[in-house]
């Protein structure tokens, strides 16, 4: 009996004063690439009643949540969500690093396992970068494994950094052969469900009528005018907005406004770049959750669903473009049909969904520039050439810098040891430039400088929760607000800023009390968050807290 009451106490002291609620059949987890928060409220008289606008009503809604580290990038992202934590600790310290300073390594890159369901390397993916669990795999460790986990995004990280290291499955798709894969990490066919639904072309189908505008395109007065200079094209190295090509292979002239129509060999790639890659994810979904029995069991299962196109559109064309506003104005009609789905076939009362975004994203230059708001890009290429000169010259040795990567500075460690310099150093001669050559540098900080530099504490914060020993340079860069590493053509995020850390938090389901907070939220609260609603043990690096406004109703 003893025993007993003291394992009781211990079970409380571990769940603190979290409020658990009946355990839900089905946890959904939503992640928009690129979601910056304003797209929430900006695009809102353009949403219908039972999307986006339905979440907002009936939801708790974090309106000022932000990501707590840089660079924020995709992997990343995806990774803090479910793990709680920051890069320094999950160790996904961005889409790419250099792993030890030499060897290029992809987030999800893992050269020991095979692609499932297509011919080619896109399905040579794993978790195994990823140093700690994440809630679905705690979820999965609580009912020892009974609950199911899988997870789907047209980008492989977006799928499988969220469902960790113990999930069933994990889906992606190949833009080669239009087919949704998986990898031998997970099983060694693909389910005949799955065979079945790749048969159907559903790629080319999507996209047989083009991509116009899913309302009249004067009532998207929330964005600039379609045709202008600084949007990219929506692919580059290919006539996927049905002109031809030019000699050099390069579309020719406009393929940066509607409406779009893109030939059959282009389309089983180029529909990442349309609202239809959403569709064809939230089919997707659908089938996963039918074919695979979600939440018909007797414990919590979770589908770790992520929208990518929404990220894909927003490089090209950027977040205040006709393309994005209609991008999102199709994925709110893919949210009401994500809903009623669940609704129908798991009940309203089973499920919780949460919806969230991997980072913000930057105004385009261009944009920034027309209204006379500071903007810029950035060459690394060229700056890298630049510094190792500079460098050169004033400690008489060259090559110093090996790489520029998510705006941090890789050292040559022997070159610098050889020599006796340290990271300071470098930084210290980089620092000494004058205004014009720093345009858009706020200027360059070894991890040991940040602690003691006089930059903002938040600002700090962020970038020393991004370092990871072994994956992150030695030296970041901070740009300046709304400058970039980019082409002059589109955006991009990555910075510790507002406009790349502020997204939006939304949790959703029956007996969760509607209601709005304007609390400054982190991104690594929402896996400790769901731990305590759901009454599990937080993912093994969780630096986050439970957010506990959240309150339920009984
Ligand atoms: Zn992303
Ligand atoms: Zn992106």
């Amino acid at each position: 009996m003893n025993f007993f009451i003291s394992f009781l106490l211990c079970i409380i002291v571990i769940l603190g004063n979290a409020q658990t609620i009946s355990k839900p059949k089905l946890v959904v987890g939503v992640v928009i690439d690129q979601m910056r928060y304003d797209f929430l409220v900006r695009y809102k008289s353009n949403y219908g009643q039972n999307g986006f606008n339905r979440l907002l009503n009936q939801s708790f809604v974090a309106t000022n949540m932000h990501y707590n580290y840089a660079p924020t990038y995709t992997g990343p992202g995806h990774t803090s969500i479910y793990s709680g934590t920051t890069p320094a600790i999950h160790g996904i310290a961005g889409n790419n690093w250099i792993q030890d300073g030499v060897k290029n390594m992809y987030c999800s890159q893992d050269d020991s396992v095979k692609t499932v369901g297509a011919n080619g390397k896109a399905g040579e993916m794993s978790p195994k970068n990823l140093k700690t669990t994440t809630i679905c795999d705690q979820i999965k460790l609580f009912s020892n494994q009974r609950s199911k986990v899988i997870g789907v995004a047209l980008k492989d990280r977006g799928a499988i950094l969220p469902a960790g290291h113990t999930a069933n499955a994990a889906y992606w798709y190949d833009s080669k052969s239009g087919n949704w894969i998986s990898s031998t990490f997970y099983m060694d066919k693909l389910p005949n469900w799955l065979t079945n639904f790749n048969g159907q072309n559903w790629s080319k189908k999507l996209l047989a009528k083009g991509w116009n505008t899913f309302l009249p395109i004067d009532k998207y007065i929330n964005s600039t005018v379609d045709d202008n200079h600084w949007e990219d094209k929506i692919c580059k190295g290919g006539s996927c907005c049905g002109e031809p090509k030019a000699s050099n292979g390069e579309p020719t002239s406009h393929c940066n406004s509607f409406p779009y129509s893109f030939p059959e060999e282009d389309m089983n790639d180029v529909i990442k770049v349309t609202p239809f890659g959403n569709t064809l994810t939230t089919m997707m979904a659908k089938e996963v959750i039918k074919n695979e029995n979600l939440g018909n069991g007797a414990e919590t299962d979770v589908l770790a669903v992520s929208y990518s196109s929404t990220d894909y559109v927003g490089h090209s064309f950027g977040p205040y473009s006709k393309e994005s506003e209609d991008t999102y104005v199709r994925l709110d009609r893919e949210i009401e049909d994500l809903l009623n789905y669940l609704d129908g076939h798991i009940g309203k009362e089973n499920y919780i969904l949460f919806l969230s975004a991997d980072h913000g994203v930057q105004d385009v230059p261009g944009f920034s520039q027309s209204l006379k708001i500071p903007a810029g890009t950035i060459d690394d290429k060229k700056q890298k050439g630049n510094f190792n000169q500079l460098l050169k010259e004033k400690l008489g040795i060259d090559s110093l810098i090996k790489h520029i990567i998510n705006e941090q500075i890789l050292l040559d460690n022997d070159l610098i040891s050889k020599n006796k310099l340290t990271a300071e150093q470098i930084c210290d001669v980089l620092n000494a430039q004058d205004s014009k050559s720093l345009k858009g540098i706020h200027g360059f900080y070894s991890f040991k400088m940040l602690s003691t530099s006089p930059i903002p504490n938040n600002i700090k914060e962020k970038l020393i929760n991004g370092y990871c020993p072994r994956r992150s340079g030695e030296i970041t860069i901070l740009l300046e607000p709304n400058y970039m590493s980019f082409s002059n053509k589109g955006t991009t995020h990555g910075s510790p800023y507002s406009h790349d850390t502020h997204i939006p938090f939304i949790l959703f389901g029956s007996k969760i009390k509607p209601k709005q907070s304007n609390q400054l939220y982190n991104i690594t609260d929402i896996a400790p968050t769901l731990s305590s609603l759901l009454g599990v043990l937080q993912p093994n690096g969780c630096i986050g807290k439970p957010i506990v406004e959240v309150e339920f109703l009984r």
